[in-house]
Parts: structure tokens; C-alpha cells; sequence
């Protein structure tokens, strides 16, 4: 796949065969070398009908399940414009949410073996069922439907949780009716549980604060303790996707669509099909919400048993979600479906959707890198690109099988412990998935997002211990 280099930052796959716009990746030299192999799936992107601008890939960008992990796409609804259940992907409303303790490292080490062990066992993980909350009778109904509001009507948080989670804590225009009775039998047994391998609720340090007037808004100091949490819809989005994608793949002729792969099955937004995605996938998100909060309200049991600390949620936001959202488009206001997959919504101060206490400051913008390296707190910017979104990890450069191949899960303990990082993991398979030499260098996909003018950096932060899934 041919490109060119536009910025420091910026390269340009163009316009060619059934590409309806260009392909535009945000990445450095160095991070263009590891996002080659999936500009072929930002160019496939690229032909869907109704999209606008560009297809995008965030210097996180890896390959994925027909879009690319890290990629962003926005088409127009009144135009024909599709929506894709790939653009989304399979972990519905997957996402990050960060909650700040009141107390920092040193007062922590004391009990920290205590405080590990604590959540390790608070926290059900693993690839089957098990989770802290058996909805009954029509409580996955309400949970579909009011995602963590509904959680924390039913006594799970503080009302204060919901202004610090995007939408308010739940996805308007869920259609509960759109899902399935296998999703809703896999989701029963598994709300408030982290899942298998890549999700993790990982205690940190902040060790750097590059924004001390944002930091203080998000409510961050140079070290204190921090508990990250990231996961998403377990069984119930992942049976979702498949459902919709199934009956998109046998529609989208109807529609005249014809993609260069299956798995970019898509119809109009305002299809029958379309309208019946987004309302599962609304579901799903709802249902992925309610799951962090659960796990949020764990994490706080045992930091107030364990620590004596208390926890303050900072945001929790998606990197896996289609949203409908107006943005300019050649001067003019347009109702765009925006697919970010693999990709954080970053949007900057001033935005009327953000709380009133973060209206200044802007949109805090999460980003795990590995449970050996480091994480970040980011920030939206004015005039953020793609539709502001940036990146939402760290990105893998080598696939689960290739890291297993690579290291041990022994190995990569070890290593961790004698950083001083303490691991709870649900398998040692996992555990040597999840190597973090199996991810990009987090700083420097950060740094590509700020070059690149989509984000800026607020806060580094450290594993201290990690519960792996
Ligand atoms: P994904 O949603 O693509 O599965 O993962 C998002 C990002 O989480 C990855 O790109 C990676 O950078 C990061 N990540 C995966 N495992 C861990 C972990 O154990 N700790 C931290 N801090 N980040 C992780
Ligand atoms: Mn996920
Ligand atoms: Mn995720």
C-alpha cells in the first residue's frame, strides 16, 4: 500500500479504485513501520457508503476484524451513510474507567500484598461465567436500557459516578428488543466481571503531571494512587456483534452494497438493519457501563477495607462504539455516524456534552499501555481531528499466539515482580498474551497523538499491581 508523508505526524494513503476518500494515519515514522500491515483495512474503509473526510487509523492502529483496531470512520446518516457492527467491533462499549484514591503510594505499601490479594479475589475474570451481580426478573431489561444509572439506582455507586461518565452513564435510544436471547443468557451470568486477557483493574502511581491545571480538574496529583479499570460487554456484546453482523452480511445486497470484505458488512443507518444494530449495540454499551461501574464499586470495597481509602471517579469512557454526532464537514453542520474502534472520543474544553466541572478543562481521554510500562491521562484539544478522537492503548505489534510463542507466563511475572509490580492473573497463558513487549511503546503513540494534534498529555501513570482477566 502506497502513502505519502503530509506532516510530522500525518500520512496519506490516496484515493484510488473504489475508495470513495483518502486514508489518513496519525502516527510517526517509527509507528508507520508497525501500522503498514493494516493500511490495507484503512483503504478497505475507505469504500463504504456515505463516509466523509477520511478513513482514519490512530498511531495505535493494528489489524483487526475487517475495520482496523485504532481506526475511525464517520458517515453521513442523511446520505445514505452505513453503519458497520466491524467499525465497532466485538467488545461493545469496550472501555476504560479511572477512579483516584485519596491516599498515595508510600501510605499504600504497607498493605499492598493484602490489598492485591483483596481484589483478586473480588474481581471474577476468566473467559466463562461468574460475575457480582445475577440480574433477575427484568433487572437486565433496566440494565439494557439505563446501563450505569440503572446500577446505581439499585444502590451500586453515587449519584456523582454518573457526571463523570460519558452520556451520563448510559446510551440514549437502546433497543433492548434488538437483543438476542443468546446474548441476553451469556450476559446474566457475567455483569460485573473483567473477561479474559487484555482487561485488567490495575492499581497505579502518577508519577508525572505534564497539565497541573487540567490534572487538578480531573482530580490528579503527583503521586497518588490511582485504580484503572478496563473492560467492556463480555458474552452479551460479543454475541450482539455476530447477530448483526450475520444479518447485515445477508441484507446489504438488498441495499446495493458490495464491500471488499465480509467482514465490513454494513447497511445504512437508516435501515430496518441499521436501526435495529444501533439499538442493540446501545444495549450492549449499556450493558458494558454497568459492568465498569460494578467492578468500580468492588475496587472501592476493598481499598476502603484493605486501605483505609476512598475512590473518586475521574471518567470512564468507550474506545469501542458507533455514535451519532454533528461535526463540521467542509463548513457545514452534518449528522455523521462515527464508528471509533479501538478509538477514544476526545472532545476538547468548551464542549457543551461535557459535565459542567470539566467544561473548561476539556474531555479527560484514558489510555492503558501495558501492565509493565506506563499509562496515561490525556486531554481533547480545539479543532481535534477525526472527528476528535485519538488513540485508546498502547496497540499490539505482535498478535496473542506470537507472544505466547515468544514468552512464558512464568517469564513475565517474574520480570513484573522484580520491577516490584504485583500480579494477580486469571491464567498464566494470559499472562504471556499480554507480554508488554506485545504492545507498542505507549509513549510514543501518546506522543504521535499530541504531535498529531489530537490530544494532549495530563498525567503519566505506573503500575503498582495488576488483576488480570
Ligand atoms: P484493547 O481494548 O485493544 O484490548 O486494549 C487496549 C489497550 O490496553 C491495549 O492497546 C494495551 O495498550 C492496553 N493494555 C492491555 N493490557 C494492559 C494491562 O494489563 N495494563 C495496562 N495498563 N494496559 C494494558
Ligand atoms: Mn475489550
Ligand atoms: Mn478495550
Amino acid at each position: 500500500m502506497e502513502y505519502v508523508q503530509e506532516g510530522p505526524y500525518r500520512f496519506r494513503i490516496r484515493r484510488e479504485g473504489d475508495m470513495r476518500v483518502p486514508g489518513v494515519v496519525f502516527a510517526s515514522a517509527e509507528l508507520m513501520r508497525d501500522a503498514e500491515k493494516s493500511l490495507e483495512q484503512v483503504a478497505n474503509v475507505a469504500t463504504l457508503p456515505g463516509i466523509v473526510t477520511a478513513s482514519y487509523a490512530m498511531p495505535d492502529v493494528h489489524w483487526g476484524y475487517g475495520f482496523p483496531i485504532g481506526g475511525v470512520a464517520a458517515t453521513a446518516v442523511d446520505d445514505g451513510g452505513v453503519v458497520s457492527p466491524g467499525g465497532v467491533g466485538f467488545d461493545i462499549s469496550c472501555g476504560v474507567r479511572l477512579l483516584a484514591a485519596d491516599c498515595d503510594r508510600r501510605t499504600l505499601e504497607p498493605v499492598l500484598r493484602s490489598l492485591m490479594d483483596g481484589l483478586g479475589r473480588a474481581v471474577p475474570r476468566g473467559a466463562g461465567p461468574g460475575g457480582l451481580w445475577r440480574p433477575g426478573g427484568h433487572q437486565l431489561e433496566r440494565i439494557l436500557a439505563g446501563g450505569s444509572r440503572y446500577a446505581v439506582e439499585e444502590g451500586h455507586g453515587e449519584e456523582r459516578d454518573l457526571w463523570r461518565c460519558e452520556d451520563g452513564g448510559h446510551v440514549a435510544d437502546a433497543d433492548p428488543g434488538q437483543v438476542g436471547a443468546r446474548a441476553r443468557e451469556r450476559g446474566t451470568g457475567q455483569l460485573g466481571s473483567l473477561g479474559s486477557g487484555n482487561h485488567f483493574l490495575e492499581v497505579q502511581e502518577v508519577t508525572e503531571i505534564y497539565d497541573e491545571r487540567v490534572a487538578g480538574a480531573f482530580g490528579l496529583a503527583p503521586g497518588q494512587v490511582c485504580v484503572m479499570i478496563h473492560c467492556g460487554s463480555r458474552g452479551l456484546g460479543h454475541q450482539v456483534c455476530s447477530d448483526h453482523v450475520r444479518a447485515m452480511d445477508r441484507a446489504m445486497a438488498r441495499y446495493g452494497i458490495a464491500v471488499p470484505d465480509r467482514q465490513l458488512a454494513c447497511t445504512p443507518v437508516a435501515s430496518p438493519e441499521g436501526r435495529a444494530y444501533l439499538g442493540a449495540m446501545a444495549a450492549a454499551a449499556n450493558y458494558g457501563r454497568a459492568n465498569r461501574q460494578l467492578l468500580a464499586q468492588a475496587a472501592r470495597r476493598v481499598l476502603r477495607r484493605e486501605a483505609g481509602a476512598r475512590l473518586t471517579l475521574v471518567y470512564d469512557v468507550s474506545h469501542n462504539l458507533a455514535k451519532v454526532e454533528t461535526h463540521t464537514v467542509d463548513g457545514e453542520p452534518r449528522t455523521l455516524c462515527v464508528h471509533r474502534k479501538g478509538a477514544t472520543r476526545a472532545f476538547p474544553p468548551g464542549h457543551p456534552e461535557l459535565p459542567e466541572d470539566l467544561r473548561a478543562v476539556g474531555q479527560p481521554v484514558l489510555i492503558p499501555g501495558t501492565m509493565g510500562t506506563a499509562s496515561y491521562v490525556l486531554t481533547g484539544v480545539p479543532g481535534g481531528d477525526a472527528f476528535h478522537s485519538t488513540c485508546h492503548g498502547a496497540g499490539r505489534v505482535m498478535s496473542r499466539h506470537q507472544a505466547a510463542r515468544t514468552t512464558g507466563g512464568p517469564q513475565v511475572r517474574a520480570r513484573l515482580e522484580a520491577d516490584g509490580i504485583a500480579v494477580r492473573p486469571a491464567s498464566s497463558r494470559g499472562l504471556a498474551e499480554e507480554a508488554p513487549e506485545a504492545y507498542k511503546d505507549v509513549t510514543a503513540v501518546v506522543e504521535a497523538g499530541q504531535g498529531a494534534g489530537l490530544c494532549r498529555k495530563v498525567a503519566r501513570l505506573v503500575p503498582v499491581g495488576v488483576v488480570k482477566g
